[in-house]
């Protein structure tokens, strides 16, 4: 049974209105009526994350990585209900749905591991040197703090990865900041039973009630507010780039400017180099239509750009691509807004005079439906007509046609701002790769190479981030390890006497982790 209620610090509550979502699968409304958040309730929501904020930034790791667990452990315990309600509000499979829960909760007990194993502290030590000529050296220390109340945004297109115990709360929780978050109108419900597995949790491992808060939306407003909360220390984000720019544009204009950690948009380009595509351009296609086309093509690392030379065996890829997306049925895209979207660009590209359509049907009259759909254009053109670049989130791919590999090169250097670049390759096109490297590092977060970017692996060495559109911090990744890093910030600690210092840069080492004394690494015992 869901309330339909937001769960702030603790307590089920009320707003002023009802809400409720769809079924993709349908058009129709799903029964629950969800209450809309209010500025005010915004409010309640940080100023509890902020009354428990130094309280938990202050617990042992270990503490922290009990409730991480703890949180884990529930979502699993309601894993049949997360389903149930997972697909009826996204149209998701439900093996889509369960393999997303087993990364959401692999994902809390990998930064459970992680702060325990205590190099996110970046903890660094300078003993003093009073002798020193012909000044003394004083005795410097440094170590990541949490930031504080952090808000969080739930993604569409993943009602639980990347949604309220996802990555983003998963990570701001590991550093020890409380979460407020804004679910997203497309899966309330989804979002209601993981908060209940999170207050499950809370109560099970003694967390104060204001680390977490779930508001529901209903209005625009609340998304703003919470953004623009002299509270909140930074926020993390990830859906469209005309929201996520409106938002960031808010954190930025506050009195106290915030980071604001957008994962935005992506058509992620793919290169297929000549010896590769005369070798295997078959069997590219295949790969490039499993990718594609997974999930309804909405994934943020869709491989919706093509770049090879022209010629017949790019002809042959076009062939077996169209064939093999022929038989790949319309299905019910997430939201209306998402399928809408789709339609539009979808539409605009196939009635642009500077593109051929491959392959664009509509299997039904399905009110989320979205088919998949193949463009071409060359080069030349691509260049000059920057709408051929927008994304289009969905199982849609154009394909840019280049003259010469040296005009594939120079078109590598013009790629704007990607979470990932993938080259297809064999080992005569290594000079060609070569050349294309210095491009791809400089336009996207994550470079493949003869594999498809789809499916994002949680683990030390991920990017999923990149320059602008594709996120808007390109230091920063919203998947991994390195994700915590959006939410702590370094302080140095000068003289500081022993017994008032953080445990992490104390004498005795009590955390027993990794640091840098006196520029030589100290590996705990
Ligand atoms: P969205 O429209 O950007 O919405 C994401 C969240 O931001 C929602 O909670 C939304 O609230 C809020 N929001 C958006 N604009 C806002 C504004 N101006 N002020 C305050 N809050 C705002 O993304 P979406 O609904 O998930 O999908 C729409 C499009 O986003 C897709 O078609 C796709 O192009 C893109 N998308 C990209 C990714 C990615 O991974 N990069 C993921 C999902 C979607 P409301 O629900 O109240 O509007």
């Amino acid at each position: 049974m869901l309330s339909g209620q937001h769960y702030i610090a603790g307590e089920w509550l009320n707003g002023p209105d009802v809400f409720q979502a769809d079924s993709p699968a349908t058009g129709n409304k799903l029964p629950t009526k969800f209450q809309h958040g209010t500025e005010e309730l915004v409010d309640q929501a940080v100023t509890a994350a902020q009354a428990c904020a130094e309280e938990f930034a202050a617990m042992l790791p270990a503490k922290r990585a009990e409730f991480l667990r703890a949180i884990a452990d529930e979502i699993d315990a309601r894993g049949d209900e997360i389903t149930e309600i997972g697909t009826l509000e996204s149209a998701l499979p439900a093996a889509r749905l369960t393999g997303e829960r087993g990364r959401t909760v692999g994902q809390l007990r990998f930064f459970a591991d992680w702060i325990e194993e205590g190099s996110w502290f970046e903890a660094r030590i300078e003993t003093a040197q009073p002798d020193r000529q012909p000044l003394p050296k004083p005795d410097l220390r440094v170590m990541n703090k949490a930031l504080g109340p952090i808000g969080v945004f739930g993604a569409s297109n993943f009602p639980l990865a990347f949604s309220t115990a996802g990555g983003d709360t998963a990570s701001a929780l590991a550093a020890g900041c409380p979460v407020v978050f804004k679910g997203h109108a497309a899966h309330p419900g989804t979002s209601e039973v993981v908060a209940k597995a999170i207050e499950a949790a809370v109560a099970k491992t003694g967390m104060p009630k204001g680390v977490f808060s779930l508001i529901h939306g209903g209005t625009r407003k609340v998304g703003q507010a919470l953004v623009a909360h002299p509270l909140i220390k930074a926020v993390g984000f990830t859906g469209s780039t005309g929201g996520g720019r409106a938002l960031f544009d808010i954190a930025v204009s506050r009195p106290e400017p915030i980071p604001f950690y957008g994962e935005l948009g992506s058509n992620n380009p793919v290169f297929l180099l000549p010896k590769a595509m005369g070798e295997k351009a078959t069997e590219i296609a295949k790969g490039w239509v499993g990718s594609l086309t997974m999930g309804v093509g909405q994934f943020c690392t869709n491989p919706g750009l093509l770049i090879a030379v022209k010629g017949a065996d790019l002809d042959a890829f076009v062939d077996t691509a169209a064939s093999e997306l022929g038989q790949v049925g319309g299905t019910a895209m997430l939201t209306d807004r998402v399928s809408s979207a789709y339609h539009d660009v979808t539409d605009a590209m196939s009635k642009h005079g500077k593109v051929t359509c491959a392959l664009k049907r509509r299997d039904s009259d399905g009110k989320f439906e979205g088919s998949p759909a193949i463009f071409r254009t060359t080069a030349a053109d691509w260049k000059a007509n920057p709408e051929l670049a927008e994304e289009m989130f969905g199982p849609a791919g154009i394909i840019v046609e280049c003259d010469t590999v040296d005009e594939m090169i120079a078109l590598s250097a013009t790629l704007i701002g990607q979470l990932t670049a993938t080259v297809h390759m064999v080992d005569g096109d290594s000079d060609v790769a070569g050349k294309l490297r210095p491009a791809l590092e400089k336009c996207a977060g994550r470079i493949l190479i003869n594999g498809w970017p789809t499916g994002v692996e949680v683990c030390h060495s991920m990017v999923h981030g990149g320059p602008y559109p594709a996120s808007t911090d390109s230091r920063s990744t919203s998947v991994g390890s390195l994700a915590i890093k959006r939410f702590i910030r370094p302080v140095s600690y000068q003289a500081f006497p022993d017994a008032l210092l953080p445990a992490a840069i104390q004498d005795a080492n009590p955390l027993n982790i990794p640091r840098l004394v006196n520029g030589k690494w100290q590996m705990p015992s």
